[in-house]
């Protein structure tokens, strides 16, 4: 019974809800390296002997945020020593200085970065760098500027696209279970709310990308649910390019808490591969999983590493060892590692 699930996995068949069940329930060694067997035929099916990176740059306006997500180790209150606001001309100068091909902003929810500054910002950037890929904002920060301007989220977004913006970013997903919400992020955008805004934006013709949190303790069905949640919402809007599943990251102050093993965030990019068949892109985010690891997940169904970033921010608030930044070239190494042919790309995956 497995062997066939994993047969018509290997070669990009839809899979139930009750074959997922079965594939994400088996963590045994045996099992494990037939699921990586079955992602690696599949993503070689699409992508050949390729993997891809980007020359980007993450751009976090300020970590000040009143998200209380207890997950995020990343968010500062007002005065903490950690906390920090960039002033356009800093986050304008760099990219000048790195002349990335894709940005990607994302930041806390504060009163410093309001929607009009937020917006100018879009701008700014898009008149200094007519030709750079514009990804930006996650769904929660695009429901928070509704809500403090009285607007739609459509309206909003309708904004931000003519202002330059070409995709939003895929965070504040974490996972979709009702469960694992109320203790880890009670107060956030509700999963209907968030999928409501990714499909806005892709009807407007934006696109995005979209995450999944796990090493929180989610179970077999939490995290199958959350892939064909996305699958379903694909079906419907297809604006979904690339997914990224996102390793718990603990705190600096928890010695004791722990990432998830190279092993288990394998399993759950196959996994991914495997049942989410409808969004074109799988991204191992090496500063999360780290340099092997990621270089590893491109035989079990990932086809991405991601960027350069120039300032990996929001997993070095926790206790991630990797490096803060890439040059083109330690890119380019990782995935040879990984036994792939580098491919450089821009933001809109060309
Ligand atoms: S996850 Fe995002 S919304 Fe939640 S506290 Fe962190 S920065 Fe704020």
């Amino acid at each position: 019974m497995m062997d066939l699930i994993l047969q018509r996995a290997a070669a990009g068949e839809r899979l139930t809800r009750a074959e997922a069940l079965a594939l994400a329930s088996d963590s045994s060694v045996a099992q494990l390296h037939a699921l990586g067997q079955a992602a690696l035929q599949n993503r070689t099916r699409r992508f050949g002997r390729t993997a891809t990176y980007v020359l980007n740059l993450a751009i976090n306006p300020s970590n000040i945020c009143d998200g209380g997500c207890t997950f995020c180790h990343y968010h500062a209150e007002e005065g903490d020593a950690q906390a920090y606001v960039l002033a356009e001309d800093e986050i304008l100068r760099r990219i000048q200085e790195l002349a990335p091909r894709e940005v990607h902003i994302t930041g806390g929810m504060n009163r410093f970065w309001p929607w009009a500054r937020s917006q100018d910002l879009i701008r700014q950037i898009r008149a200094h760098n007519p030709a750079i890929y514009i990804k930006g904002f996650t769904a929660v920060e695009i429901a928070r500027f509704a809500q403090d301007t009285h607007q739609t989220p459509r309206q909003i977004l309708q904004t931000l696209q003519e202002a330059g913006l070409q995709s939003l970013t895929g965070g504040g997903a974490e996972l979709f279970a009702e469960r694992m919400r109320r203790q880890y992020c009670p107060t956030k955008l509700t999963p209907d709310d968030w999928l409501a805004i990714h499909q806005t934006a892709h009807a407007l013709g934006l696109r995005s990308n979209a995450t999944m949190l796990y090493g929180l303790g989610e179970s077999a069905e939490e995290l199958v649910d959350h892939l064909l949640r996305l699958r379903t919402a694909q079906e419907l809007s297809g604006g979904f390019t690339c997914f990224i599943p996102l390793a718990y990251q603990p705190g600096k102050e928890q010695p004791d808490a722990t990432t998830p093993s190279p092993r288990e965030s394998l399993r759950v990019i196959a996994l991914s591969r495997l049942i989410l068949d409808n969004i074109p892109h799988l991204k191992a985010y090496w500063p999360m999983i780290g340099l092997e690891t990621a270089a590893a997940a491109l035989s079990w169904g990932a086809d991405d590493l991601d960027g350069t970033l120039g300032e990996e921010r929001i997993a070095h608030a926790g206790a991630a060892r990797t490096p803060r930044a890439l040059s083109a070239e330690s890119m380019q190494t990782t995935i040879r590692l990984g036994g792939f042919e580098p491919v450089e790309r821009d933001g809109a995956w060309r």
